[in-house]
């Protein structure tokens, strides 16, 4: 089917939830992707920071199609050996103690939810399962996690949302003391807000929030849905903190293309989750698994230290460009702010038109998340493009 048909097609039976762009795409190679006509994009999306390795990565594709022809699923009943060495792998190389996989970032923040929530419940008993959330943050689409994002547009037609959820502002330490009542019992943040605009929170803010939750017995929650698997150029983005949470959600970046997501739990939570207490059916399914082992494998010190390089020459590159009023975020998580008059919509319109696929994100932003893998060339190509469309 050429694109048309495709775009007719999916009007006429698939639910209308997405504002889809009015483009196809029928495959990719390393950073670039190919409409069905054959136009080509460079990729500075990645399916929203999934395809982490890009398209046709030659270890990954093996790990999956061999795992494919072995086992494709056997659900939670038994032992498989994928699942239990990406948990030795994401345990190994970050301190935290055990993980739980499930299948995507709102449903990972789902678990992480639950287990704030029993941690407290299991020692202090009921009334203590208030869980701080900031203003601008996204933490997915469950009636749930809706509740969790602290922003007032999502909070609308579901009703009733989930109690138990206060707002603090980010960088505000104050803010969130000023909600202790006695009834918290973790905090749950973004250490850079993705969907927000590309906000990182500052050091400081974070060393103080983890004081704060030492000192008051609440867990320290980090929603590395989007900041986690080497996008803000460390495995993790509280290796950047220098901070170690209590529990941490995992998602988008760690299938390499393929759903996969979990949380991971520290020292005192690793044993809060008991049999019977969470669970579900295609969790650390063992082709997801194996495709996150190849994407772990390749994420090594010398790769993570060409995301920080790659990053930081796209950030230059970017900041000197016409109409951009600065460059925020981390490693290959990038937000650009626009001067008065550009609507970044319009934009990333334009962009696709031209050929370079662009994220949009809160505050007016462009919200880059290149493939970690895209070449010099294709970085360049993209650059190029950016450059042309804001010169208008
Ligand atoms: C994308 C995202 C989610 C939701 O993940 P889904 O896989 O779409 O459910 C949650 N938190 C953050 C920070 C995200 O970026």
């Amino acid at each position: 089917m050429n694109s048309t048909e495709l775009m007719q097609l999916d009007s006429s039976c698939v639910m209308q939830t997405y504002g889809r762009f009015p483009v196809a795409i029928d495959h990719g190679q390393g950073a670039t992707l190919y409409s069905p006509e054959g136009k080509t994009y460079i990729d500075f999306a990645s399916g929203i920071g999934v395809n982490c390795l890009g398209y046709g990565n030659k270890a990954w594709l093996e790990a999956v199609t061999t795992q494919a022809k072995k086992l494709a699923h056997i659900s939670n009943l038994y032992y498989s050996e994928p699942y239990i060495r990406l948990a030795q792998q994401l345990t190994g190389r970050t301190g935290m103690k055990r993980v739980f996989f499930a299948n995507g970032g709102g449903e990972a923040n789902e678990g992480m939810i639950k287990l704030c929530r029993k941690y407290s419940y299991d020692k202090y008993g009921t009334g203590r399962s208030t869980i701080i959330t900031l203003r601008d943050s996204f933490h997915g689409r469950t009636i749930t996690t809706l509740t969790a994002t602290g922003q007032d547009v999502f909070h609308q037609y579901f009703f009733p949302f989930t109690e138990g959820f206060q707002y603090a502002v980010a960088d505000d330490i104050e803010s969130v003391k000023a909600l202790d009542d006695g009834t918290v019992c973790a905090v749950m943040v973004e250490l850079v807000q993705g969907e927000g605009g590309v906000l990182p929170l500052s050091p400081e803010f974070v060393s103080s929030l983890q004081a704060l939750c030492q000192e008051k017995d609440w867990l320290l929650a980090v929603d590395e849905v989007q900041t986690g698997v080497g996008r803000t150029g460390k495995l993790f983005c509280f290796q950047n903190y220098g901070i170690l949470p209590d529990v941490v959600s995992f998602a988008k970046g760690i299938g390499g293309g393929l759903p996969l997501a979990g949380i991971m739990a520290g020292e005192k939570t690793q044993m809060v989750l008991t049999p019977g207490t969470h669970a579900t059916t295609f969790g650390g399914n063992p082709i997801c698994c194996a495709g996150g082992l190849a994407v772990l494998e390749q994420l090594n010190e010398e790769f993570l230290s060409s995301v920080r390089e790659k990053g930081n020459y796209l950030r230059e590159k970017i900041a000197s460009m016409p109409g951009v009023t600065g460059v925020r975020g981390m490693g290959m998580m990038l937000g650009i702010g626009l001067a008065e008059g550009l609507q970044c919509g319009d934009i990333v319109k334009k962009l696709l038109e031209e050929g370079l696929l662009c994220l949009t994100a809160g505050h007016n932003t462009i919200r880059l998340l290149p493939p970690l893998s895209i070449s010099q060339e294709e970085m360049d190509q993209g650059l190029a493009i950016l450059q042309r469309v804001l010169a208008g």
